[in-house]
């Protein structure tokens, strides 16, 4: 198989990768990179020019995977794009509100590339969503060639699924994000127990120790604990979250905690894309085993949506729980802004739950000592970091020891290790030496053609 990693930037970025198996040439996955903006932010898709193209395969519907679908398929009119059935039911309604916060970025800040795709333009491209089963194997042929491709359940978030592509004798197959243990919500991965010849995994927690002691169960006790302690001081607490998943996953939390009246009485508010993907979540979760959740615990918690201008800088003061995107407070979000005015208040908290990218605001924020200045500079707020700042470990991306023990169990003979920062993929690169001492591993420099 030939391989190129078409997320230019490396790191999570935008994922992208092309990949030539026999006579067929597949795209897989096309992300945008959510800490740049306009073109730059999308893969380079330079070395597809000339080239035909057979399949597109998503993995899911987080926008580092699906952010630039639209600009693609313009490219590419009669290539089918294949996803799980759940995902064909969320990829159309993330793209849209990608649309929006790119049209509402284009006057903010002036950038002339946005929106790289309109309204209309989504709807036709989800008509051309093919929708597959997990463990259901498929053939796609081109001339004389053809390959099997089977997907498998993944955990992570709803739809999410990892690859496996077969072609005469090799088998290879792409973990995309995946997540291994139960969540509160949904069920963790089922890959296959098979051998493999090629693994391509994805690498997000390999800077991230396990913690001693820290379970999932302990985790969402500490979260419950905490927001108790900052409510009962009369301050708020700000969750920030993915609106998709992490945002479900996280009410699903505070409704058990309440249920069992291990959390104090608090107006609770959420955003709009979150509350929006509630529906979505419900339907999926009546139509597959993998998904528990129920919309009606938003109408039992009374859950309020966001005041319409939140002030940057200023404390709402409403002694509330805020369970508010976006997961990183990237600039701009409604997170951001009511972050920017809890922060300076010690009686106010802000406790992460998901993955954060050091070079974003929440990122920064985490790294930053109590007591010392914190810049919001995209809303001119500057404050002293006097509230507490919290993180949990209640990740959807599987641990690295777990996910290191699947790749020696595939036998895989060649490694590709994408979707982390420079420091997680090292530390795979280090494990897999020692234990695979047969396999070749490859952290692909970007763009570059490679045999695996
Ligand atoms: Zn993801
Ligand atoms: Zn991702």
């Amino acid at each position: 198989m030939e391989l190129i990693d078409l997320n230019r930037d490396g790191g999570i970025g935008a994922n992208s990768f092309f990949l030539k198996i026999g006579g067929l040439n597949l795209l897989l996955d096309c992300g945008l990179n959510p800490k740049k903006v306009g073109r730059l932010a999308t893969p380079d898709w330079a070395p597809l020019r000339g080239e035909k193209l057979d399949l597109i395969i998503i993995t899911h519907c987080h926008l580092d995977h699906i952010g630039s679908l639209p600009v693609v398929m313009r490219g590419y009119p009669g290539v089918p794009v294949l996803m799980t059935t759940s995902s064909a039911m969320l990829v159309g309604r993330m793209l849209h509100n990608s649309a929006n916060v790119m049209l509402r970025q284009k006057e903010q800040d002036n950038i002339p590339d946005y929106p790289l795709f309109t309204h209309e333009e989504i709807d036709q491209c989800v008509k051309r969503f093919v929708g597959l089963q997990f463990g259901a194997p498929r053939r796609f042929r081109s001339g004389k060639d053809e390959i099997t491709l089977t997907f498998h359940y993944a955990g992570h978030v709803a739809g999410a699924t990892g690859v496996e592509i077969r072609h005469q004798d090799r088998a290879i197959f792409f973990t995309g994000d995946v997540m291994f243990d139960d969540q509160r919500t949904q069920a963790g991965a089922e890959f296959p127990p098979g051998k493999f010849d090629t693994l391509v995994m994805e690498t997000t927690r390999g800077a991230t120790p396990r913690t001693e002691g820290k379970t999932r169960a302990a985790e969402m006790a500490r979260l419950v604990d905490t927001i108790n302690r900052t409510i009962e001081r009369g301050g708020s607490y700000l969750i920030p979250v993915f609106a998709l998943g992490r945002m479900q996953e996280i009410m699903t939390i505070i409704h058990d905690a309440r249920r069992f009246r291990r959390l104090v009485e608090c107006p609770i508010f959420a955003s709009g894309l979150g509350m929006d993907l509630v529906d979505y979540f419900d339907e999926i979760s009546r139509k597959t085993k993998h998904i528990q959740f129920s919309r009606s615990l938003i109408k039992e918690m009374k859950v309020r949506p966001l005041p319409r201008q939140l002030k940057a800088g200023e404390d709402p003061g409403q002694n509330a729980l805020y369970v508010v995107s976006s997961g990183m407070l990237v600039e701009r979000t409604p997170s951001y802004t009511l972050a920017s005015g809890l922060l300076g208040k010690e009686r106010n908290a802000i406790g992460f739950v998901g993955y954060c990218d050091p070079d974003t605001p929440g990122g920064q924020l985490l790294k930053t000592p109590h007591g010392e200045k914190f810049e919001f500079a995209a809303a001119h707020v500057r404050t002293k970091v006097m509230a507490e700042v919290d993180r949990f470990e209640l990740s959807g991306h599987a641990d690295r020891e777990e996910l290191a023990r699947f790749a020696v169990e595939t036998g895989a003979r060649s490694i590709v290790l994408t979707h982390g920062d420079p420091a997680a993929r090292a530390w795979f690169m280090e494990q897999l030496a020692i234990r695979l001492p047969g396999a070749k591993v490859l952290d692909p420099v970007p763009l570059q053609r490679y045999e695996v």
